[in-house]
């Protein structure tokens, strides 16, 4: 081998070692971008998943500071060795995993409202926010509420710190929003706030806009739902007081029967506290014995009387609750009386008034009637007639088939009159064989007319006797009240046109 060719074969072998360590430089390098990419993605991840739960934020927070300063492996395999331990013990409630960032949001709350009262309230929650003395982030939020509604001032400063964590404080507050009940009045605004909330970084408002936005959504919800507590309170209360103002009339009638009891028991009470004092202090006098004497025996018959007296006056009083029993009772039995007899006068006025036979009213019926009729009469000048009807040859038809068929035949007319006569019209069987007809807002004329239609109907009707077919007839007599009749100067005149009737042949109507 020349020394030539042996130097080209060294160099042929450090290029290829140059190359290797090129390559390995190369790899190197890229190992290095890609643990750096790795750190800052566990990093971000750190941070986006701190208060995810208060077991997992300290080793979040040590992972974050190993990798800051580059990986130490058994340090970052401690810390993950414990972190496993913790993700093992995390109880998952939902409010443990979304807690919130407690720095950045009131970094941006003190920024934003800037009084004394809500400075001084702020860093109060604050404190209880990192010493974990609250439950849920909910309450955390209303607390805050609570606190910027103290004062809403705006003058603070715009500046939102770069490092508020804009995703778990819009993540927290979007939630917090859905766990609330929403007045219907907001809904339109409440989606507007949930949608920028949902994507903070994707609108071209400003984070700390949509955080002002979303806390003044929150103030006007809690100042209506106050509203709407206050008004609800104002009704029970109104409620309440009714209650109350029917309890006290209640309880004031009872006790007014109470006090009057209590009154006299009082006084018994206190005339024997009287007496036995005046007893002490008689007792008690030494130098008038013989007096002593004498007012304890008076005193001792005044007792006695009282005594008596109030004896006496329970049994008085016994007595009078007797006496007004009794008469309680005997009105009552009197009222039942007094309904037994209404009813039963009822009854009698009831017969007095109607004919036994026919059912029709009878005369006193007919004079009562004729009473109202003729007032109204002159009330009002509306005519009114009278008809007198009386059956042709009835003591023939008596005669002839017996007093029982005359009674059917009774019966027969005075149910053809009341059936085709009208509702006003007023029958009456006046006596035997005779029926009279008061006719309202009928003149004579007007009668005549209905007077014929009945007799011709009358007529038409007939009356079966014994198998055989027997005509009835009937007439009568039509007069119209005139100025100054009188029920007699009337039924005369009627009673006159019957005769006519009877004297013109009969089964006729005359008028005069
Ligand atoms: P006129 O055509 O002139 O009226 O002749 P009349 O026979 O109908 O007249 P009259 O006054 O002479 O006779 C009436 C009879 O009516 C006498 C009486 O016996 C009879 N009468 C009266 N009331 C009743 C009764 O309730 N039942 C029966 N069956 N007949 C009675
Ligand atoms: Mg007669
Ligand atoms: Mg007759």
């Amino acid at each position: 081998m020349s020394f030539f060719s042996k130097t080209a074969e060294q160099d042929k072998w450090k290029e290829k070692y140059l190359d290797l360590l090129d390559e390995q430089e190369q790899s190197t390098e890229s190992c290095k971008e890609k643990e750096e990419l790795l750190c800052k993605i566990i990093i971000r991840l750190t941070i986006a998943t701190a208060g995810l739960d208060p077991l997992l934020d300290p080793h979040l927070l040590g992972i974050r500071d190993q990798l800051k300063n580059g990986i130490d492996s058994h340090a970052l395999k401690n810390e993950l060795e414990k972190f496993t331990i913790s993700v093992a013990q995390i109880k998952h409630t939902p409010d443990q995993n979304q807690s919130v960032e407690i720095e950045p949001l009131f970094d941006f709350l003190l920024r934003r409202y800037t009084t004394e009262k809500q400075q001084s309230i702020l860093k109060l929650l604050k404190k209880k926010a990192e010493t974990a003395k609250f439950e849920s982030s909910n309450q955390l939020f209303i607390a805050i509420l609570e606190a910027i509604d103290s004062d809403d001032d705006a003058s603070a400063s715009n500046i939102i710190a770069n490092y508020i964590d804009i995703g778990i404080v819009s993540r927290q507050l979007l939630l917090f929003l859905e766990s609330i009940e929403i007045p219907s009045i907001f809904d339109q605004q409440a989606q507007t706030a949930k949608q920028l909330l949902a994507a903070p970084n994707q609108t071209a408002i400003t984070f700390e806009s949509i955080l002002d936005k979303s806390f003044k959504l929150l103030l006007k919800i809690k100042h209506h739902n106050q509203s709407e507590q206050q008004d609800i309170d104002k009704f029970l209360s109104h409620i309440t007081e009714q209650l109350a103002a029917l309890d006290v009339s209640v309880m004031g009638a009872s006790s007014a029967a109470q006090k009057s009891a209590e009154n006299r028991s009082k006084l018994d009470q206190s005339v024997s506290e009287q007496m036995e004092e005046l007893q002490l202090s008689s007792t008690n006098a030494t130098k008038l014995e013989p007096l002593k004497g004498i007012i304890n025996s008076r005193l001792a018959s005044i007792a006695k009387e009282i005594e008596e007296h109030s004896q006496k006056e329970a049994i008085q009083r016994q007595k009078t609750q007797q006496q007004l029993d009794d008469l309680v009772d005997k009105i009552k039995d009197m009222e039942s009386e007094s309904c037994e007899l209404k009813s039963k006068l009822k009854i009698a006025n009831t017969q007095a008034l109607r004919d036994t036979l026919t059912g029709l009213p009878n005369r006193n019926a007919y004079n009562e009637r004729l009473e109202t009729e003729l007032a109204r009469w002159k009330r009002y000048h509306i005519p009114l007639s009278l008809i007198v009807w009386d059956i042709d040859y009835f003591k023939n038809i008596n005669d002839s088939y017996g007093h029982k068929a005359g009674d059917k035949v009774l019966l027969l007319i005075a149910k053809q009159l009341s059936d085709h006569s009208r509702a006003t019209d007023f029958i009456s069987r006046f006596g035997g064989e005779e029926f009279t007809m008061l006719l309202p807002n009928t003149d004579s004329q007007s009668a005549l007319v209905l007077a014929n239609q009945l007799r011709q109907t009358i007529e038409k009707t007939g009356f079966n006797a014994s198998g055989a077919s027997v005509v009835i007839t009937i007439s009568c007599g039509i007069t119209e009240f005139i100025l100054n009749d009188t029920d007699e100067t009337a039924f005369e005149r009627a009673d006159q046109a019957l005769y006519q009737a009877k004297q013109q042949g009969r089964n006729r109507c005359c008028v005069l």
